[in-house]
Order: C-alpha cells, then sequence, then structure tokens
C-alpha cells in the first residue's frame, strides 16, 4: 500500500559542512504538499569513511600516526557541532560528539594493541561515521523546532554476516521498520550504509551504501517517493567528471538505472534500484545545493518507457575487471557443462558480470580477485582456461540501444579511434548494451560514444 509519506538520503558533501547541513535542513522543512517526511538517511560527512578505513589500517601498523588523525576527525564534528547549534543543544550534542570518540578510542586502541583488525572490527569502526553525522543533524533539526528522532539503522536492517557488503535479509528488515516506525510517528533521522545481523554485530552494506539504506527503508514503508539528495542535478549521461558534456536525464525506468548503478554509475548504490523496484516505489534523484533542478526520476518500467525513447539515454564503464576465458570440446555437448563452470563461480561466492559464448568456449568477467585462483584451478580440471586482467566493462542504456544499425555505428566509431572492443552483449529485453575494452581505453571509449550518440 502507498502512503502519504516519502524517505530522503543526503550523501556525504551534503552532510560535509554546517553550511551544507543548513541546506540539508531547509529542504526537510520544505513542505511538499500532503506528503510526510517519514525518514531521513544519512551519510557520514565527506571523506569520514575513508579517514576511519585509514585510522583503523595504521593503528594496526606498528607505530602509526593514527592518533593525530582520529582527533582532527573529533574536532571536525565538534566544529560542525558548534556552528550549527547553541545552548541544551550544544551542550548535549558535544557530550555525544565525546562519548563516541571515547568509544571509537577504545576500538581503535584495542585494534593497535592486537596489531590486527577483522572485517567485522572494521565495520563497527565505520559505522561510527553516520552514527555522528546522524546525531548532529538529529540535534540540528530539533534546535529548529523540527521533532525528530535519532535512529541506528542496527536496530533495523538485518543481514547476513558478510561483512563490508552484507546481505540484507528482507523479511526481517521489512518487519522491524515497519514495526518501528509504528511506534515511533515522528520523523526518524536513521545511520546510512550500517545494519547489523541478528545476533548485533555491526555491519556495512558496501561503500556508498547509504543510497540502498534508503531504498529499503522506503520500500518497508511503502513510500510515495525515495529522494537521493546528492552534489549533482540527477543522474546523468555520463560520469561528469569524466565527460564535461554531461547532462541530467530526466526520466529512466528502473531497469536502466539499475544497469547504470551496477556497471560503474557512482551516483547511486549498485543494490539501490532493486527494493524500489519490487515494490514500485518511484526513486528521484536531486541535487541539494541546486534545489530547485528537476532532476532524475526513476519510474516507468522499461517497457513502457521504451514507446516514447529510442536513444541512447547514457553510458558508464566499471573497471577494473578481469575476463576468463574457458574452452572445452565439451560444450559440444551441453550436458550441464555450463552449469558446472557458474556453480564452481557460485561455490566461490564471486559473481560474474559479463558472459559471452561460442560453440566450444565461454568467456566471463569478473570484478572480485579474491577467489580467482581457486576458481581458474577448479575450472583447469574441466578444460583450457586463461585469465586477462585490466580490463573495463562499458555499459550503454536506453530505449535505443537495441535499434538497427547502432551497434554497427557504435564499433566502427570505435574501430577509428583504433579501440579493439571483445566480449559484445545485448540484454535480452534491449535495456543495456555492454563489451569489454582494455582497461586503459575505457575513458577514451566513454568520451567517443558520448560525442557520437548523446551530443549528438
Ligand atoms: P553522495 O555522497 O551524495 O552519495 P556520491 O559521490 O556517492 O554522492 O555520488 C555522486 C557523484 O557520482 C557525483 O558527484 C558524480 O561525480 C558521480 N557520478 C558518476 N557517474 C555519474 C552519473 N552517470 N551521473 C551523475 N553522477 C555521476
Ligand atoms: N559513508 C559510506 C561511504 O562512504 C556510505 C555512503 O556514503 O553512502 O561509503
Ligand atoms: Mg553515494
Amino acid at each position: 500500500m502507498m502512503r502519504n509519506i516519502k524517505v530522503l538520503k543526503f550523501g556525504g558533501t551534503s552532510m560535509g559542512s554546517a553550511e551544507a547541513i543548513r541546506q540539508v535542513i531547509s529542504i526537510i522543512k520544505k513542505p511538499s504538499g500532503n506528503v510526510k517526511v517519514a525518514a531521513v538517511v544519512v551519510s557520514a560527512m565527506n571523506g569520514v569513511t575513508n579517514q576511519l578505513i585509514k585510522i583503523a589500517r595504521l593503528a594496526s601498523a606498528k607505530d602509526a600516526p593514527y592518533k593525530k588523525m582520529l582527533t582532527d576527525l573529533e574536532h571536525q564534528h565538534i566544529k560542525t557541532a558548534k556552528e550549527l547549534l547553541s545552548g541544551t543543544h550544544k551542550k548535549k550534542t558535544l557530550a555525544r560528539i565525546d562519548e563516541l570518540f571515547r568509544h571509537l578510542e577504545s576500538v581503535v586502541l584495542g585494534i593497535s594493541r592486537l596489531r590486527e583488525f577483522s572485517p567485522a572490527g572494521l565495520d563497527y569502526v565505520m559505522s561510527f561515521g553516520e552514527r555522528l553525522s546522524a546525531h548532529i543533524l538529529t540535534a540540528a533539526l530539533n534546535a529548529q523546532k523540527v521533532r525528530c528522532e535519532y535512529l541506528n539503522a542496527r536496530h533495523i536492517i538485518k543481514t547476513d554476516e558478510r561483512f563490508g557488503s552484507a546481505a540484507v535479509d528482507f523479511k526481517k528488515t521489512d518487519k522491524a521498520i515497519r514495526a518501528h516506525f509504528k511506534k515511533h510517528e515522528i520523523l526518524q533521522i536513521v545511520t546510512g550504509f550500517i545494519g547489523a545481523t541478528t545476533d548485533g554485530k555491526t555491519t556495512t552494506l558496501g561503500r556508498g551504501g547509504s543510497d540502498y539504506s534508503a531504498a529499503i527503508v522506503g520500500a518497508a514503508l511503502g513510500a510515495k517517493a525515495i529522494e537521493i539528495w546528492t552534489d549533482v542535478s540527477g543522474i546523468m549521461t555520463a560520469d561528469p567528471r569524466l565527460v564535461c558534456d554531461a547532462k541530467v536525464v530526466p526520466e529512466l525506468a528502473f531497469e536502466e538505472a539499475a544497469e547504470l548503478a551496477y556497471f560503474g554509475a557512482k551516483v547511486l548504490h549498485p543494490k539501490t534500484i532493486l527494493p524500489a523496484m519490487r515494490k514500485g516505489v518511484p526513486v528521484k534523484v536531486l541535487n541539494t545545493f541546486r534545489p530547485a533542478d528537476t532532476g532524475t526520476t526513476i519510474v516507468s518500467s522499461f517497457a513502457e518507457r521504451r514507446r516514447h525513447s529510442h536513444t541512447v539515454e547514457a553510458l558508464t564503464f566499471k573497471s577494473p575487471v578481469l575476463a576468463i576465458h574457458i574452452s572445452s570440446p565439451e560444450f559440444f555437448d551441453g550436458n550441464g557443462f555450463m552449469a558446472r563452470i557458474f556453480e564452481i563461480f557460485d561455490l566461490y561466492r564471486t559473481s560474474i558480470d559479463v558472459v559471452t559464448t561460442s560453440v566450444t568456449s565461454v568467456s566471463v568477467t569478473v570484478e572480485d580477485e579474491k577467489h580467482v585462483r581457486s576458481i581458474v584451478r577448479e575450472i583447469a580440471k574441466l578444460g583450457d582456461v586463461s585469465v586477462e586482467r585490466g580490463k573495463a566493462i562499458i555499459c550503454a542504456v536506453g530505449g535505443g540501444v537495441n535499434a538497427a544499425g547502432v551497434a554497427g555505428r557504435m564499433f566502427t566509431v570505435l574501430g577509428e579511434h583504433k579501440i579493439p572492443v571483445e566480449m559484445i552483449s545485448q540484454e535480452s529485453s534491449g535495456v543495456s548494451m555492454t563489451f569489454v575494452v582494455e582497461e586503459k581505453d575505457a575513458k577514451k571509449a566513454l568520451k567517443v560514444l558520448h560525442k557520437e550518440y548523446i551530443q549528438g
């Protein structure tokens, strides 16, 4: 059931300074008809997660200067709180920051004494970033008479134990979210990025995971919209840091946005779209610093959008990836040979991004290097295997990618620029086309294709 509520998410740059947080507050306070903001999900202040990781690493190495970094991080949060707050709000928040940093200090001291940290330890350390920013925003809103409460997402997002990139248990999570929001009707300020196992260990959802947290909460509540507020005015035709002529795409289908996010468009965490798509909740991507811009709306199904969109909408790439080529005469016979190969990848929990096949061979790309040696050892029992590193996957999305002649023109243009292409694959409903190039050619390929298809 759709309810008259929405969930907002503010990223690291939006939470990055007192000035930015003031802007965040003005967006939260802005009336939006009869739609109430039920939850605001926040990232850590810009750069803080990276600093926390560095601190844990340095603490585990001998005589490393992590203490200075910890003090600097504490000062950054104190300064922000002081700039935003006064009176008892300030006093209380500074006490909370002090409490969190003394706790963090003791955790990091443990790491430094042990000279090591586990993935579970790192997730716990990383969780401080979102806890700090969410406390500061809660206090700043309360100080402006916006009634709200701090909510540590540990209480509502239930995951497995894959620390660093935990998988969400949607059954338990949806139940916990609904139960919590039933009891707490006022605005909840939720820590993005973090969750917990059923026995209470803190986990994280993968770097950039606060987008995913917002989608999980919005979908569970049957919200009218999930708004991802960031530092660009929507999903763009290409990464604006690489292609200066990139422009905002006003509308995308869930499927198109999911492909873009999966194949490297950092503006959305790859898993964000799935919960929203399952429940049909529209996702908007908006700019905190230009709130009047219309942004990108991700909504209709691809089949519907395609009726009025016949262009290549956006391009992205993911790198580095490695390509594994497997060949064997056994492919001729079928007999579940392909299934046996995929089982090996599954056994090592290594996901495959692109697959191409011929009569006697299959090629796949993977991003995760961790188990490649073991996988290759297993596959070598079935056929000849070779591995090529330093590759990139280019992905184009839009109703036009499988139009007559588009693929041909794409590869001709790349050929003219001496960019070799391999492993071409088209998604069956025509949402996307992916292919593999050398990592060193990826940026050039992106620029060339953007010029040809999007700038016109
Ligand atoms: P936040 O901290 O708000 O989550 P991120 O840095 O994670 O922000 O994501 C926003 C950034 O994503 C933009 O500043 C931009 O540099 C980058 N980006 C990469 N690809 C795209 C794209 N196709 N459209 C928009 N932004 C993109
Ligand atoms: N703070 C986390 C990160 O930097 C999560 C997020 O920003 O979405 O990865
Ligand atoms: Mg992000």
